[in-house]
């Protein structure tokens, strides 16, 4: 069981309103894991808000094996980050986004090119 397993057991209850996770209850959860299991803080912290395509991808997939994935994924969508990927997700204004598309306009005809 994952600490944001553990969490969500503990404090979700029919009984109780939507559980909102706000960023210090977040780090407080990441606190009590070694940095080196928090991806985000044992890479460079910049990939999760990368410009390049490729670099978020590669930020969504170090996510996938972080032990607070579930309780940041939460947190991000009830405060609807404006950027950045959480939780293993891309978030853009808000909400999350399949995949980042590069700079530039997209070309005309793709098959042509
Ligand atoms: S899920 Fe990703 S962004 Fe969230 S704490 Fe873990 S590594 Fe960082």
């Amino acid at each position: 069981m994952t600490i944001s397993e553990l969490v969500r057991t503990e404090t979700a209850s029919p009984m109780t309103q939507p559980m909102t996770v706000s960023l210090g209850e977040l780090h407080d959860q990441a606190g009590q894991v070694d940095d080196e299991l928090l991806p985000c803080r044992a890479n460079n912290p910049e990939l999760w808000f990368a410009e390049s395509p490729a670099d978020v991808e590669a930020a969504k997939a170090l996510c996938q094996d972080c032990p607070v994935r579930a309780l940041c994924l939460d947190g991000a969508l009830e405060r609807r980050e404006p950027w950045g990927v959480w939780g293993g997700q891309l978030f853009l204004q808000g909400v999350v986004i399949p995949r980042k598309r590069p700079r530039g306009r997209p070309r005309k005809n793709e098959v042509a090119a």
